[in-house]
Parts: structure tokens; C-alpha cells; sequence
């Protein structure tokens, strides 16, 4: 079926994984409650694994803490060799893990193999990374002085994903971490467990492979109990978690109660301005893109589009005409654009907020609905909807995880535009569409998109791993992937050397003894 037993096969899974959940690397030891995975696409039952529980998960942190007093020693370079290897791997099993991805999350087969090529890319990265892990020298007020700055690692960083990139981000926070020397600890979600156990067998493979000891990646399996564990854990100095604005009130909360760093990948509430400059054909297809892949289940999904008065019904019957077009229906089948939702809980969210926005005065204008019948006996597809809304709906305001979009006009000059964009919690992505340099700089500007991300000129999903990723507000505030993303995986360091017989005192200060 889709090729999908054989891609299990070569990634060493099996039907029933039982004891699988809890590993070390090559160890693997779970003895909670047992946890099972079906798919989305066709409601088939993929796979068995066993949460982690407080005994197992102690093993593994003590593990991880002894694997980390190796690993911090090898010269920086080394690991990135050992990345690179990682690497080698990800690129022979391209094929299985993203088909997987895509039978265990449901997004198209297509943007499974698009975030296992995320993985390949951001690993490529790392290893460059290995040798530029630098720091900057200062003078020195003293004379005969030196000052400089280093960046060491941190130890054991705790990874917590979300289920609509089960694996991309994973290798996000580890590639990094581990060209840094840290040693990682992942939670993924409880609603993908088999991508996860799939990427812990390739890497657990290549550390020891490369005679390295267990304990440099680790996965633990479970619900939000789970991730408190790791979140609560003063030997955890660092968390990183991407997921919902709930969860990260709640994560950051606990982890800064015991002062540890947190880096925080939260929701958003992505909107595409177009303005009258705007190539229409490009904004249609930017905007359904960003709408409905993944089936509007990406943190960097287009939820919002913003659109000026003098082209408001071209771009709406446009994008409307374009709708009709969509054909939804399994991911793995590659004549179709829509996959399903993660799971019936997910199809309730999207049928809740539908209701919501014609009670607060929306107007549909392309419907939703459930699909039935053959093909869709998952019960998770649904058909991706448009109405048009004001941004001060309650519901606008939130982030509904699937493919509803809000349509809303605006008059004037871009500021009216701006306010819209800007005037909801979340601040992730954003993208402005026209040909009108100054528009499109004064959207960059100091009083443009108050986003982490903000595009000219391509929609709102689908980021690069060069650069840093991440939003503002209430999206948490944390960067990952590119850039100089990889400090907070690193503690820095001061260092001041006197290279004279005297012991001359900062500031000029005078103590003599
Ligand atoms: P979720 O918040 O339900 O779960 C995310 C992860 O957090 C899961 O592993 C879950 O078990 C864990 N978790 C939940 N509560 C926890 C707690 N109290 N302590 C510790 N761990 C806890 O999110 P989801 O439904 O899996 O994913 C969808 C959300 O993720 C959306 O809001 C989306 O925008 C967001 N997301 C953000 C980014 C980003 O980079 N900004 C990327 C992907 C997804």
C-alpha cells in the first residue's frame, strides 16, 4: 500500500514497535503505557510504542549527562564529521522517511520528502557551522592584556516538537546542538511516535557506527507528562519547544522558574498584504499555497489576506476560482493538493471555527465541510475554506490549525494595511505582494511587519534553512536553524589574560597591599 511496508522496512521499523519509545541510541527500554499511531490518510493502525516513564526517563538523562563529558571533548570539526555522516544517511533514506511523514502526519508526499530535504539541508549547514563557531577579541582598557570571547557548550538540550514537522525540527535544534557538543533529549509528539523512532534508529546507527557512546541522542515518548519532565530538569540546561502558545506559557513558565534557557517556537498568524501593485497570479498562488499546504497545518500558514480595495474582487474570485481546483485525497497520491488533518480532534477545531466566524459575522465564501465516502474513511479530510472576516474577530485573532482562510479589505495607504497585519498576539510570518519599492520597504521598515519573518513578494510558508526562523510575540521569540541561531545552544565566555608581572585593576581602580 503506497509503498509504505517497504519504507518501513528500510527504515527498521516494524507494525509493533512495543518496547520502542525510550532510547539511549542503540538501548531501547519503555515500560509506560502503550501508545498507538494511526494515519491520518487511511485510519490504519501503523504502529505501537510505549511512553517513557520517570525511571526511564532518569536512565536516559544520566546517560545523556555521562555522554556529554565525551562529547564536549571532541574537537568541534570532528562532530560536524559526525553530522556529516548523519547526513549520508538522511540523503540513502530520503524516499522511506518522507513517504512515512507523510502516511504518519498526512501532509503531501511531496512535503514529506521537502522536510527530510530541510533535514539534509540544515545538517550540510552544521557541518560548515563545526568550523565557525567563533567568537570576537576586544582590546583591552590594561596594558599587557588580552580579552576575547568563546562560546562552549551547554550540556544536555531538551528538543520538544510538534506533530506538523515531526521530524525537520528535530534535526533543526540536533544538527546544531551537536556540532556545539551538546547532547540531545527529544520528546516528539505523542501523535507522530513512528517518525520519531525512525530517526533515532538512523542516528543511533551512526554514533555507533563511529564508536561513539550511548547517550548523545536520546528520545523520550508521551504526552505533555512527558515534556514537563524534561521542562522541570534542572540538568537540562536548555529547551527547546515548538508547538502551541498554550504550551509555551506553560513550558516557559517552568523552565524559567529554575532559571534555565528557553527557545520557543510558537504559533502564528500569518498574513499576506496585496496591494494594488501586486502580480496577481503570483499572490493566487502564493496564497493558496500558504492556505492550504499542509492542509493549513503549518505554523507558518497563510491564515489572513489582507487585500486593497481597488483589487479586492479580482484576487477574491481569483483565489476562489482557484479553490475549485484543489483536489483533496491521500497525500501519498501525487495528483493531490490537499491531504488531511491530523486527527478527528483537529477536524472538530475546523469545523468549531467555521461556526464561529459566521456567528461573529463572517461570510463563507467558499465552503467547508467533512469529506465521506471512499478514499476519505479517516474521517480527517476536510475541504479548505474561505470567508470573509474583520481581523477584530475573536477568531481571527486565534490561530485555527487548518485550512480556513480570512479575507479582509483595506483602503487608504498601507499603514491601514499594517494595522491589520500587526494588530493580532502572534508574530511569526509575513509577506507583502507588489512592485512598489516603496511599499515594499516601508513593510521592511522600522514601522513595517512587527513579524520574525516578513517576505516581499512570496507567500508566507515555506522558509530557507540559512536564515534564522522564529517570531515575535506571542510566537515566543526564539530563532532557530541559520544564522547565528546556534549561540543559544552554546554558554559564552569572557576571558580577560594578563600577560604582565603587574596586576593593573580594571577602571583604573588603585589597591595596594
Ligand atoms: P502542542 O502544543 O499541542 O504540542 C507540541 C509539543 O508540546 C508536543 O510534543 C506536546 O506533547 C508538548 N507539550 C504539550 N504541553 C506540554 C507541557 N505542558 N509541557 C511540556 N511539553 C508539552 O502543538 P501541536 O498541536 O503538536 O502543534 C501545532 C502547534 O505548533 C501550532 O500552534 C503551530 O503553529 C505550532 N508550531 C510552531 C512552529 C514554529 O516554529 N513557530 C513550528 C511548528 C509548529
Amino acid at each position: 500500500k503506497f509503498g509504505i511496508n517497504q519504507a518501513l522496512k528500510d527504515l527498521g521499523l516494524n507494525v509493533d514497535q512495543v518496547n520502542k519509545g525510550t532510547s539511549t541510541g542503540n538501548e531501547w527500554f519503555s515500560s509506560g503505557e502503550v501508545i498507538e499511531s494511526y494515519s491520518p490518510v487511511d485510519g490504519a493502525l501503523i504502529g505501537k510504542v510505549k511512553a517513557t516513564t520517570r525511571e526511564d526517563y532518569d536512565r536516559t538523562i544520566k546517560t545523556a549527562q555521562e555522554a556529554f563529558k565525551t562529547w564536549r571533548t571532541m574537537p568541534s570539526p570532528q562532530r560536524g564529521e559526525i553530522v556529516r555522516k548523519f547526513n549520508d544517511e538522511l540523503r540513502r533514506l530520503k524516499e522511506p522517511l518522507g513517504k512515512l511523514v507523510s502516511y504518519e502526519m498526512g501532509k503531501s508526499y511531496q512535503e514529506g520528502l521537502g522536510e527530510v530535504q530541510e533535514m539534509i539541508d540544515i545538517c550540510d549547514f552544521a557541518v560548515g557551522l563545526s568550523r565557525q563557531l567563533h567568537g570576537v577579541t576586544m582590546h583591552s582598557e590594561r596594558p599587557g592584556h588580552r580579552m576575547y570571547e568563546q562560546y562552549h557548550p551547554l550540556g544536555v538540550v531538551g528538543v520538544i516538537s510538534a506533530f506538523n514537522f515531526p521530524v525537520a525540527v528535530w534535526s533543526w535544534n540536533t544538527a546544531l546542538a551537536w556540532v556545539c557538543g551538546d547532547v540531545c533529549v527529544w520528546k516528539g509528539s505523542e501523535k507522530t511516535p513512528l517518525t520519531s523512532v525512525a530517526c533515532q534508529n538512523i542516528a543511533a546507527r551512526v554514533f555507533s557506527e563511529n564508536n561513539l557512546p550511548e547517550g548523545i541522542s536520546c528520545l523520550i515518548t508521551g504526552d505533555y507528562k512527558v515534556g514537563e519532565m524534561l521542562t522541570k530538569d534542572e540538568r537540562v540546561p536548555l529547551i527547546s519547544a515548538t508547538g502551541s502558545i498554550r504550551m509555551g506559557k506553560i513550558v516557559a513558565q517552568a523552565v524559567a522558574a529554575r532559571l534555565g534557557k528557553s527557545l520557543l517556537e510558537l504559533g502564528g498568524n500569518n498574513a499576506i498584504i496585496v496591494t494594488p501593485d501586486a502580480n496577481i497570479k503570483n499572490t493566487v498562488i502564493g496564497a493558496v499555497f500558504g492556505a492550504v499546504g499542509t492542509c493549513g497545518q503549518r505554523c507558518t500558514s497563510t491564515r489572513r489576506l489582507i487585500v486593497h480595495e481597488e483589487v479586492y474582487d479580482q484576487v477574491k474570485n481569483a483565489i476562489v476560482d482557484a479553490y475549485q481546483q484543489l483536489r483533496i485525497g491521500n497525500p501519498l497520491d501525487e495528483n493531490n493538493h490537499v491531504g488531511p488533518l491530523i486527527d478527528k480532534d483537529a477536524v472538530k477545531n475546523y469545523q468549531a471555527a467555521l461556526d464561529k466566524v459566521v456567528e461573529e459575522g463572517g461570510k463563507i465564501i467558499v465552503e467547508g465541510g467533512v469529506l465521506e465516502g471512499e478514499g476519505y474513511e479517516s474521517g480527517c479530510y476536510v475541504k479548505p475554506a474561505i470567508a470573509e472576516a474583520q481581523n477584530h474577530y475573536e477568531i481571527v485573532q486565534h490561530e485555527t490549525f487548518a485550512p480556513v482562510l480570512y479575507l479582509m479589505k483595506y483602503s487608504g495607504d498601507l499603514e491601514n494595511a499594517l494595522e491589520l497585519q500587526n494588530g493580532v498576539k502572534q508574530g511569526l510570518s509575513s509577506a507583502i505582494m507588489t512592485n512598489n519599492l516603496r511599499e515594499a520597504e516601508r513593510f521592511l521598515s522600522v514601522e513595517g511587519s512587527d513579524c520574525g519573518i516578513a517576505n516581499v513578494n512570496i507567500g508566507t510558508s515555506g522558509a530557507e534553512i540559512g536564515g534564522a526562523f522564529g517570531g515575535e510575540k506571542e510566537t515566543g521569540g526564539g530563532r532557530e536553524s541559520g544564522s547565528d541561531a546556534w549561540k543559544i545552544y552554546m554558554r559564552r565566555q569572557t576571558n580577560t589574560i594578563n600577560y604582565t608581572t603587574e596586576l593593573p585593576l580594571a577602571q583604573g581602580i588603585k589597591f595596594d597591599l
